[in-house]
């Protein structure tokens, strides 16, 4: 008991971010050096990245249509809109409309609305000519609930409302046998919310748990929402949601404008709301009860996408969070409606404040389950990020989502066809990506007899006695490469991988390849095992490559080849199609074009292999690498292969064939550089 008291009572020093106007009010706050928080930076990364993104966004876009409109063909509707009578919800009817969408109108009526609300529900849905339904909930039961929660002192006081939009719209469009919800979140708009003010409104067990606590009745109408009817809806129903807003050039300013010019659009201005309730709470109880100003947010979301300043949101915050004048009248109308005393009300409001980890909730539950559904399903992003706005072959911005690979952010150049990724890994992914692999220390025989042939072909290379393996791995060819005398050369970026390499007598580099470090012309070989389809500037690395190789030197390079069989056979299963790790996607062509620009010409050109293990998984859907170990069918398959004169001649055969063809799994390329 002491002890919880004692961390308590070490409150945190008070910080505010220098950069918007979030503070430790948010305990779960972060700063950086420059005293800027992690909400501010975080926002400014994520809108720069998934907002409206030109050209692609509306080839994303027009794909979603045309899969919303073809599941909708057989119905009055094929989608639905939840429509609050604010800006967002008013505008996604709008848009959706304006795109040809047939969609049904929904209203989640807690009892709270202005009558400013309705009527612009309303006008829209009237302007627009869309069906239009309320769903009314019973108010005494909901009144219950919502008491309930004011009598828990948590901070997440409308989590019963945001249950119920999200209960009362699945419900619907399961009803009416709808398979998509449009939802008017969006990143441009909606902005920094700290999650130590906003606990997820799915864990249905704190809620059940608070009403049991401190309700008067059973529940027996509510729209409950877990996520064990979101499996429901989601897998069964096939109910899907849809930011729409993300697709669109979407400002606020041009929304307000569009919808009073042409829906008669009342504009009640922020410090209003869509209901009295929702108002009363973050202007009054939140602010005065649990210090949780929902201004602050707003402001620092403003300040990011520079509609007001820092000075401007400091001044305001300095005001009130409500009306001096008429609060009063409010306190007693909320009272009131709810069925208490004034006096209780300000006990309610007096009560020591608490956390949803005060009542049994699920959120251990809700953790794993949220883990275990990313493990499977991985995180297919719904939008486009657009890291790189230009070719990073031939700096062309004429760029196309492809076709049937939308979902992998890939874009086909108009003008050299080159395939990428336009998502450009942080660090930190990557570190996350490459600590889920574990060093596999098993170096096939078949694999050091390959080395040696390579090496071989290589002999009559050697002048300087210099070969350098970039992304050098284990260090197994170096290994080889070193004993039949090269003086061998490698690059890594983890410690672990360079002091491997370092054990086994290579001279290590740490980091990106740099022509500084090497003397020009100073390599006879330069390898590249599987390397340039991790790196997203393959101009700068092959220019580097390229000066400190001799003229007449051999540069060798192994990629994934995207017009393999393996990959048209498999389409976007292909598990080669793997961010963070793969960022770019190789043809003969596209590698033979980018390598000629650093005069570089290829002597020979190779595609050889299909890998049945990679078939085989990525048709199960692994997305992880599969280590060739002795038992997998490539290895018995391999060393089937190498058994008898029959079956040498018949790989040679195959490979000559998928070589004609350009189809086998791996692109082989010796180039040489005059
Ligand atoms: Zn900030
Ligand atoms: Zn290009």
């Amino acid at each position: 008991m002491n002890k919880v008291i004692e961390v308590n009572m070490r409150e945190r020093e008070y910080q505010q971010c220098t950069r918007c106007v979030m503070d430790t009010s948010d305990k779960y706050i972060v700063f950086d050096g420059k005293g800027q928080c992690n909400h501010c930076t975080e926002f400014i990364e994520r809108t720069s990245k998934l907002t409206y993104q030109g050209k692609l966004s509306e080839q994303m876009l027009n794909k979603e249509l045309e899969k919303i409109k073809k599941s909708g063909k057989n119905n009055k509707y094929d989608c639905l809109i939840g429509v609050s009578g604010g800006v967002d919800s008013c505008y996604v009817a709008y848009v959706a409309k304006n795109m040809g969408l047939r969609p049904l109108a929904v209203h989640m009526d807690n009892g709270w609305n202005s009558e400013e609300a309705v009527n612009n529900i309303k006008n829209v849905c009237g302007k627009l000519g869309i069906d239009y339904q309320s769903y009314v909930l019973d108010w005494e039961e909901f009144k219950d609930i919502q008491l309930a929660f004011l009598k828990s002192s948590i901070v997440e006081i409308e989590m019963p409302t945001d249950t119920a939009i999200l209960g009362a719209l699945h419900k619907v469009a399961a009803e009416n046998n709808i398979e998509y919800v449009i939802s008017g979140g969006n990143y441009a708009t909606e902005g920094i919310l700290p999650d130590s003010w906003f606990y997820d409104p799915k864990d249905f067990k704190l809620l059940k748990s608070i009403h049991k606590i401190f309700g008067t009745r059973k529940m027996k109408s509510f729209p409950a929402f877990d996520f064990k009817s979101e499996a429901y809806y989601k897998f069964i129903k096939g109910i899907k949601l849809f930011y729409i807003l993300n697709y669109v050039p979407f400002s606020k300013e041009e929304a307000i404008k569009t919808l009073e010019n042409e829906l008669d659009w009342q504009n009640y201005g922020g410090k209003h709301y869509e209901s009295k309730f929702t108002g009363f709470v973050q202007s009054y109880i939140q602010p005065v009860k649990f210090n949780v100003d929902y201004r602050r947010a707003t402001f620092s979301t403003q300040i990011c996408t520079g509609e007001i300043t820092r000075e401007e949101a400091l001044k305001e915050l300095k005001k009130l969070s409500y009306k001096e004048d008429t609060i009063q009248a409010e306190k007693e109308y909320v009272s009131k409606k709810l069925g208490i005393t004034i006096n209780e009300f300000e006990a309610l409001m007096n009560a020591p404040a608490k956390t949803y980890k005060d009542y049994p909730n699920s959120e251990k539950n809700l953790n794993f389950i949220y883990g275990v559904y990313r493990r499977f399903f991985g995180k297919k992003p719904m939008y486009i990020i657009k890291d790189h706005q230009s070719c990073l072959i031939c700096s062309s911005i004429d760029l196309n989502l492809l076709a049937g690979y939308e979902y992998n952010n890939l874009v086909k150049c108009a003008d050299c066809g080159f395939v990428f990724t336009t998502q450009e890994p942080t660090e930190k992914e990557l570190l996350e990506h490459y600590n889920q692999y574990s060093r596999d220390d098993y170096l096939p025989p078949l694999t050091i007899k390959r080395y040696n042939e390579l090496l071989d072909e290589m002999e009559v290379y050697r002048k300087t006695n210099n070969l350098l393996d970039v992304g050098s791995g284990m260090g197994y060819f170096l290994e080889q490469a070193k004993l039949r005398g090269w003086n061998v050369y490698g690059t890594e970026f983890t410690d672990e991988a360079m002091s491997i390499c370092k054990s086994k007598g290579a001279d290590m580099r740490q980091g990106v390849l740099s022509a500084e470090w090497f003397k020009e012309g100073f390599f006879d070989v330069i390898t590249s095992f599987e390397v340039i389809e991790h790196i997203n500037n393959p101009q700068i690395e092959l220019s580097n490559s390229s000066k400190i190789l001799r003229k007449g030197g051999l540069f060798y390079c192994t990629t994934p080849n995207f017009n393999s069989f393996s990959r048209r056979y498999l389409k976007n299963k292909w598990n080669n199609i793997l961010y963070p790790e793969h960022l770019s996607y190789y043809t003969t062509q596209t590698l033979t074009k980018v390598f000629a620009e650093h005069n570089l010409w290829p002597k020979k050109t190779l595609t050889t292999g299909v890998s049945l293990a990679r078939i085989k998984s990525s048709r199960h859907n692994e997305k992880r690498f599969v280590p060739i170990t002795t038992g997998s069918a490539d290895e018995i398959l391999r060393n089937q292969f190498e058994k008898g004169a029959f079956y040498r001649r018949l790989k040679k055969l195959i490979n000559s064939i998928l070589t004609l063809f350009r189809l086998g799994d791996t692109i082989k390329i010796y180039a040489i550089k005059k």
